[in-house]
């Protein structure tokens, strides 16, 4: 392990560990280590491990985490304070970072996820009786998940209440500016970004390469044109997958590239009070779902709902890989589907879609679609993925009841009417006429062909007739249900 070289100063430092809170403003781990006055270590570790309950990151996240350190770095160069990385076990390596720098605390990101609070109790426990503290700060959500409580000291499982109290509870604070200088700390070696060999071999980025810039200026960027541009008509708009009427801030959210306050605040300045709610409510889904893990962390693998252990699933590989592959043949699904692959993201309305035809029709695990979501989207959260997947399989907290199924075909043509969505992913179905274009089997001979659409050869044929699907997930439900 790399040595202190060099040391500029005889106060011991503080380390300021940044984990998904990748920005330099309204960062209260970073503000705490400027105001201490002692010299700083910024650093960052890559913690590849898969044992539960830590969860190794996806292919899109590693591609997003590159160029989000990259920014980082720079932006801690500008400030003369270069970015130390490390990799491996995270507690082990922050406390060899105590022991090589004399550290006099540790700053850092208070994180929800069962795996890091597993880390953090690791290092409190191996620093009590050490001079020097692990001090957590909330750098990634607007309140504590465990500070909103029903009146008799329970959690919420209920979305509404949980709201009411949240908003009761939180109270609005002004973002603050990113600090002007953070003293240098001792020099100590760090790894190589491109060693680390975040970015794929074989590259299928370049469509997120187009879509994203990760960061905390891309951040900024994106939530300066949404406020300019579609906050007004969120409220309509945010369901319309083939119009740009959501924020898509949920990978730099993620990411920590922006904070929730800057967010929340920002969007208050734009005009459209109906649009200002709605979209705050969003941000509350997001406090709302951090509450539920933090309580409940069993739910990253085990249905809130018990009884749902005992669900009938199906063990379906070719149906897994015809959905993972956008090759259903239900046209809005694979526009989803598809999209996802390009640009490591996929539109609100149509993730529910994909989940409900996955879960349903084609009664595969939930946690077989919350697993391909894990590695494929820039987005990926432990806990906006599994309490989203199990809304949607009706076995989560507040969730969706399973028995209410999604048409996809009446999805697609009640939030896609003209199809715009679906030939932007799916080019072969470009040439269909608007009134067949969500359903391809039912349209005409005459008209296929003169779309240059072959079902089976140029689009399959879909995977799952809807009707019998939905029949056979009611019967999978009545096998639980009588148990209860
Ligand atoms: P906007 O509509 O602009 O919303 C603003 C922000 O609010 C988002 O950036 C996000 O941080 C938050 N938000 C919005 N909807 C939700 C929600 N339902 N639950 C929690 N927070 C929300 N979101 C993720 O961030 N990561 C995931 O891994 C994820 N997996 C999902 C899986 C399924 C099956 C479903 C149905 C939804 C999932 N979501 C996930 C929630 C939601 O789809 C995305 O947050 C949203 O599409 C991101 O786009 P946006 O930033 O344009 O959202």
């Amino acid at each position: 392990m790399a040595r202190v070289t060099k040391s500029k100063t005889k106060q011991a430092p503080v380390l300021l560990w940044f984990r998904r809170d990748l920005r330099l403003a309204d960062q209260d781990a970073v503000a705490a280590a400027a105001e201490s006055g002692a010299p700083v270590v910024p650093v960052f570790i890559l913690d590849d491990s898969d044992r539960r309950p830590h969860r190794a990151i996806g292919g899109a996240s590693r591609w997003w985490l590159h160029y989000s350190l990259q920014n980082l770095g720079e932006s801690l160069e500008r400030l003369e304070n270069p970015l130390i990385l490390r990799r491996g076990d995270s507690a082990k390596t922050i406390l060899a970072l105590v022991a090589e720098t004399g550290a006099s605390a540790v700053h850092t990101g208070f994180m929800p996820d069962p795996g890091d609070r597993t880390i953090d109790k690791t290092v409190h426990d191996a620093l009590t009786d050490k001079d020097c503290q692990l001090i957590r700060h909330r750098t990634t959500l607007l309140h504590d998940p465990h500070k909103v409580k029903t009146q008799t000291g329970n959690p919420f499982r209920v979305f509404t209440p949980f709201s009411k109290a949240f908003e009761a509870q939180v109270h609005v604070r002004p973002p603050t500016p990113a600090p002007k200088h953070l003293s240098a700390g001792p020099t100590l070696a760090s790894d190589k970004l491109a060693d680390w060999h975040l970015l794929p071999t074989i590259p299928w980025d370049k469509g997120m390469a187009e879509e994203w810039t990760p960061g905390e200026a891309g951040a900024a960027e994106r939530l300066a044109d949404f406020v300019a541009d579609a906050v007004s008509d969120y409220q309509t708009a945010r369901d319309i997958p083939g119009e740009a009427g959501t924020s898509r801030l949920s990978p730099h959210l993620h990411w920590g590239e922006i904070s929730p306050w800057q967010v929340w605040e920002a969007v208050g300045q734009a005009k459209g009070h109906a649009g200002v709610t709605t979209y705050r409510r969003e941000l509350i889904w997001r406090e709302f779902a951090a509450h539920l893990l933090w309580h409940y962390p069993q739910l990253v693998d085990q249905p809130l709902r018990t009884e749902f252990s005992d669900f009938p699933w199906r063990d379906d590989r070719a149906g897994e890989t015809a959905w993972q592959r956008g090759q259903t043949g239900i046209p809005i699904v694979d526009a989803g589907l598809r999209e996802l692959w390009s640009i490591g993201w996929m539109h609100n309305r149509v993730r529910m879609i994909v989940a409900s035809l996955l879960v349903k029709h084609l009664l595969i695990p939930w946690q077989t679609g919350e697993s391909w979501f894990w590695d494929t989207l820039v987005d990926a959260d432990l806990a906006n993925n599994c309490v989203s997947w199990q809304w949607v399989a009706g076995c989560g907290a507040d969730a969706a009841p399973f028995f209410r199924i999604f048409n996809p075909v009446l999805q697609g043509k009640k939030f896609d009417p003209k199809g715009y969505y679906v030939r932007q992913w799916l080019p072969e179905l470009k040439d269909l006429p608007d009134a067949h274009i969500h359903e391809p089997w039912a349209a005409p001979e005459i008209i296929l062909r003169a779309a240059k659409v072959s079902l089976g050869k140029t689009y399959p044929m879909p995977i799952v007739d809807l009707a019998e699907g939905r029949a056979r997930a009611l019967a999978a439900l009545k096998q639980i249900s009588g148990r209860n």
